[in-house]
């Protein structure tokens, strides 16, 4: 890393600006060698490139914010430099262990957005310079049977998973493999974008796979971080869209979202609301309680389907019910690469936003405590400031 002019780290880029005195400092530091013997290899360190990160260094640890060296792309990897990365409830994996075989320290961070600046071998048709983003897919070989029938997200070779197998956004910079990079429309800025990066993919992804179309009733349960996402891309879907939530005081922010109707679930019964609405083709459960989601079943329409992005452990179904009414209750998995662009693209085109509360990389333990309180509102978002 050591150039005769000095480079502040973004010579990767092919924007290498000059590091005032780097070349006197290097000099210096080696005429003061040659007199008191300093291995060389300490003085090379000072003058290799460092990024700022920060790293749990084992499960239920602390966040640990430290100086790494800036990693190289191997082959088919790019390297991002960071702008933003939102900070997600499923980062509780990495921070609580709750993946098989994590090797810590890990960095955590599944909802980034940065600028490619460094591309390993084979990596066709991305070049340095473009914004992209990365969510909770990390990528996929596309030769195993999954991949060969389009279920990138089920890849068999390996289980990549952003800031959790791998090194995530909580940095100034990662790595990621091209087939995990999404394409950023210079439209959104990058603390927009990083919550589409997973929330917004998750919940976008989930409707427009629903079965759903224009003029259905679709119910979203919950007013967080993904409903509050939902609720948007419904509405600008040209669904007849029902926010769910608990307390009178949530109706004004759904209508605001988008929603045409509010469902109070604390005195009401949203089953039954539901049915005179005609029932939901779909309700989308955003919400991580079980008794919130069977209380809404009953408002199905024949054939409808209760889609779960909200991760509960189990939930209880009425099978009968189910069965003479031809329906169904799904999971959904957030989405690929290709999803997560054309999340962002549609939120362009259609004005969805993330409502995001912004931190200093510095301040992750403040941020990430606001996430896990529950009390962001809605997103919180992490940023490099560089
Ligand atoms: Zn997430
Ligand atoms: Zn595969």
């Amino acid at each position: 890393m050591i150039t005769i002019e000095g480079c502040n780290g973004q010579a990767r880029a092919g924007a290498c600006q000059p590091v005032k005195g780097a070349q006197s400092r290097l000099v210096e530091r080696a005429l003061q060698w040659s007199l008191d013997a300093q291995p060389v290899q300490s003085i090379l360190e000072d003058f290799m490139a460092k990024m700022r990160a920060v790293q749990v260094v084992h499960a239920g640890g602390p966040f640990e914010i430290v100086e790494r060296e800036i990693p190289e792309p191997g082959s088919g990897m790019v390297r991002i430099k960071v702008q933003a990365c939102g900070v997600c409830h499923s980062d509780e994996v990495t921070k609580q262990g709750m993946f098989p075989g994590i090797q810590y320290p890990r960095v955590p961070g599944h909802e980034v957005i940065g600028v490619i600046d460094g591309l390993g071998q084979n990596v066709p048709r991305w070049t340095a310079g473009q914004r992209v983003g990365v969510g909770w897919n990390g990528g996929y070989c596309g030769y195993c049977d999954s991949c060969r029938r389009g279920n990138f997200f089920a890849c068999e070779t390996s289980t990549q998973v952003t800031g959790v197998t791998r090194d995530g956004g909580y940095a100034d910079y990662m790595i990621a493999p091209a087939s995990a990079i999404a394409l950023v429309p210079a439209e959104l800025s990058s603390e927009e974008g990083a919550p589409l990066m997973c929330a917004g993919v998750t919940t976008f992804n989930c409707l427009r796979n629903s079965g759903a179309r224009p003029g259905d009733v679709v119910a979203v349960i919950g007013l967080g971080g993904l409903g509050h996402l939902g609720i948007q891309f419904a509405a600008k879907s040209g669904f007849n869209t029902v926010g769910i939530g608990r307390g009178k005081d949530k109706e004004a922010l759904a209508r605001k979202l988008g929603a045409s109707h509010y469902i109070d679930s604390a005195v009401e019964d949203p089953a039954a609301e539901l049915q005179k609405l005609g029932g939901a083709r779909v309700i989308l459960a955003t919400v991580t309680s079980a008794d919130a989601m069977k209380a809404v079943i009953g408002g199905l329409t024949p054939a409808g389907t209760l889609m779960i992005v909200g991760a509960v452990p189990s939930l209880e179904v009425p099978a009968l019910q189910l069965l003479l009414k031809s329906q169904q209750v799904k999971g959904w998995y957030s989405g690929t690469s290709i999803d997560s662009q054309e999340t962002l693209a549609f939120s362009v085109l259609s004005g969805v936003r993330s409502m995001n509360e912004s931190y200093p990389l510095e301040q992750v333990n403040e941020a990430y405590e606001r996430m896990v309180q529950g009390k962001a509102r809605f997103r919180v978002v992490l940023t490099m400031g560089k």
